[in-house]
């Protein structure tokens, strides 16, 4: 029989996940595993294949889970107290622990209210809104009645560089005119999505370029705003959320709609990535698991025995399989150890550990997908099986919130700050060694110093 999910929680965590936490979990999982992943056939049949269908039908499955999540108190997990007081009011490592589970359907976490970009921007209403913003945007966010989207990138500019963003946001009286053009808005292609939280220049010549940029409520339906297409993810579309190509011509939206004051935005858009960071982290390490588990499941398949042998019988399987296995186990400590840093300080006090994660997880990932697809044959790059779409899914984890090479630069320049510490404590041990050396007639002959090559000088 399977262990429940609150059993195998790291023995590192344990101790920082309350009883009704663990409660919580067992019940994610439980709705996960029985009512999500065998509701995941009817949801693909009712988006049906007709590219405008895919992106304007309301699919009866997802609302149906969504009540019966909602009446089970599987709603808004995500959500902290400390900002509401309909929270869940989970800790970061208990929510990271009920992420996991819900990473390992493609639905689950829209059924239970926990779905990107929703949650990152119900976060940035919660804890910059206003009283109004957040009565008019986050009540209907938080009861799943309306969807929205986070609009940040630009297809003209390096948007992993937020400082190029050249959307312009300009007064005029009481209203602010909206110009230019966002693309992979998450969220903007579903019928449902009625908010665009924009992130805009209102200030392009402010010397300093973390103070030039502001964050905007925008309803979808403002005039001026054309969806011009859905980007695909190696030919998937997403639907029905999709990935939006979005232009904004002379969109005339009140000033009141303003989230904080104009310049804010940069520490806007830093407050909303840190914990979503981990949620992604650690939904993939859901679908690494629901890899493993096909892996496992294939290995024993009595129906496919290449070479006479059932595949749990080739070493090269059993060897993926375990490295599987190890990889994962460590790509969650590493991630449950940066949410426990969140909730132990902020996500600023994390920024190192966030990191860690973001850079490890999807390569991992990536490498368990590739051997489960591996393991299953031409099935496993087909749509037999749900691999091909996990893998594209995650190949996107590397660019996401920040490409690889963003977050290794910022983790390396913290590593190399420590450059002259390490240094001045070299200095000290060579010191030592060298008066250790004369006292025991030992001539060093390492050029670097670096302490390991001696020579011993003959005794006379
Ligand atoms: C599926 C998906 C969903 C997305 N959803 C959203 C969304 O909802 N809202 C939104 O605003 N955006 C979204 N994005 C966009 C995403 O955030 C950006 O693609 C990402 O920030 C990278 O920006 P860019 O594509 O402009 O690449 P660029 O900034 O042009 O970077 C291109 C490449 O340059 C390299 N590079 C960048 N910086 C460095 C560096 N410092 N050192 C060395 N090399 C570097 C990296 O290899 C990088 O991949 C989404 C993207 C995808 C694929």
């Amino acid at each position: 029989m399977d262990i429940a999910a609150s059993t195998r929680i790291p023995a590192i965590a344990l101790t920082g996940v309350s009883p009704a936490a663990r409660r919580k979990l067992d019940e994610v999982e439980e709705f996960v595993q029985n009512r999500c992943i065998p509701a995941e056939t009817v949801f693909a049949q009712q988006l049906g294949v007709e590219t405008k269908q895919r992106f304007a039908t309301h699919h009866s499955i997802v609302e149906d889970l969504k009540e019966e999540a909602r009446s089970r108190g599987l709603w808004n997990l995500f959500m902290a107290k400390e900002y509401c007081e309909d929270g869940a009011g989970f800790s970061n490592l208990e929510y990271a622990l009920m992420a996991e589970q819900l990473g390992q359907s493609f639905i689950a976490s829209e059924c239970m209210n926990c779905s990107a970009p929703d949650t990152g921007n119900m976060e940035v209403l919660l804890k910059y809104g206003n009283l109004e913003q957040k009565k008019e945007w986050l009540q209907p966010l938080i009861d799943g009645e309306i969807r929205s989207a986070f609009l940040m990138s630009e297809p003209d500019v390096a948007s992993s560089d937020a400082t190029n963003i050249q959307f312009d946001i300009k007064r005029d009286g009481k209203d602010y005119i909206l110009n230019g053009s966002k693309w992979w808005s998450s969220g903007a292609g579903d019928p449902r999505c009625e908010l665009y939280i924009v992130m805009g220049k209102t200030d392009p010549c402010n010397p300093n370029p973390h103070r030039q940029q502001s964050v905007i409520l925008v309803p979808s339906r403002t005039a001026g705003i054309t969806v011009h297409r859905m980007l695909s993810v190696f030919g998937y579309d997403d639907a029905p959320h999709g990935h939006g190509h979005i232009t904004f011509d002379n969109v005339r939206v009140p000033t009141a709609n303003l989230v904080l004051d104009e310049g804010r935005g940069f520490e806007i858009i830093q407050g909303r990535l840190g914990p979503g960071r981990i949620h992604h982290a650690m939904r993939c390490i859901g679908v690494a698991e629901r890899a493993l588990n096909l892996m496992v499941s294939r290995a024993a398949e009595p129906k496919k025995k290449p070479f006479g042998k059932m595949l749990s019988q080739h070493d090269i399987v059993m060897a993926r399989i375990a490295r599987a296995r190890a990889e994962i186990d460590a790509a969650r400590l590493v991630v449950l150890n940066a949410a426990l840093k969140i909730d132990n300080g902020d996500p600023k006090s994390a920024i190192g550990e966030i990191a860690e994660a973001k850079i490890l997880v999807p390569e991992v990932l990536l490498r368990v997908l590739d051997d489960a697809i591996q393991l299953f044959g031409a099935a496993g790059v087909s749509q037999d099986t749900p691999l091909a779409y996990m893998w594209a899914s995650a190949r996107t984890m590397r660019l996401v919130d920040g490409p690889d090479e963003v977050h290794l630069l910022q983790l390396a320049k913290r590593e190399t700050r420590r450059a002259s510490v390490i240094r001045q404590k070299q200095a000290r041990q060579e010191t030592i060694m060298a008066e250790i050396c004369q006292d025991r007639g030992i001539t060093r002959v390492d050029p670097l110093h670096l302490g390991w090559t001696a020579q011993t000088k003959p005794r006379l």
